[in-house]
């Protein structure tokens, strides 16, 4: 069961409140599910600045992804940051500006649903390039088995890391 990442500002007094979340892959596996990613280690601080119509959501994201290596399939673990803010106004009725960064919220919403934005922020973190950070880290072997592949041309896709390859592509 994926854990809620919910904050309930409803009863929070005006000013500045923290919150910290781990997130694992297994909290990102059903309608947010984070592609390629063989695990996920993160830390999640959330800095809410309440208002009296709106709040200020300040967040700072960072750990390792494990992701297949586009060089040699094996896995590896890229560390990524990511921080952005976000404007959440209350309003009521709801009106909502789309040429606006703003986040429009009902006034008689009493939580903020996270996971949405934390998905969105590690798709943005997680950088194109996706190898080793040396080229000296990859499996050598692998390397030489996809090349040995790749000049014939042809495979008979039943060594398990020959159809990783081909989910890459
Ligand atoms: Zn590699």
């Amino acid at each position: 069961m994926s854990k809620p990442f919910n904050i309930r500002f409803s009863g929070l007094s005006l000013g500045q409140h923290k919150f910290n979340f781990n997130i694992t892959l297994s909290d990102f596996s059903d309608d947010f599910k984070v592609e390629d990613a063989l695990g996920l280690d993160l830390a999640l601080e959330v800095v809410l600045v309440k208002e009296i119509n709106l709040m200020h959501l300040n967040f700072s994201l960072g750990g390792c992804v494990l992701l297949p290596c586009d060089r040699c399939t094996n896995k590896y673990s890229q560390p990524i940051h990511f921080k952005e803010k976000i404007l959440v106004k209350f309003s009521s009725p709801l009106v909502i500006d789309e040429k606006d960064e703003t986040h429009y919220m009902d006034q008689n919403q009493i939580d903020i649903d996270l996971r949405p934005f934390i998905y969105e922020f590690i798709c943005l973190a997680i950088p194109m390039k996706r190898v080793h950070e040396k080229t000296s880290d990859c499996d050598q072997e692998s390397i030489e088995f996809i090349h040995k592949f790749a000049d014939s041309g042809s495979g008979s896709g039943k060594d398990p890391r020959w159809n990783i390859l081909e989910e890459l592509n």
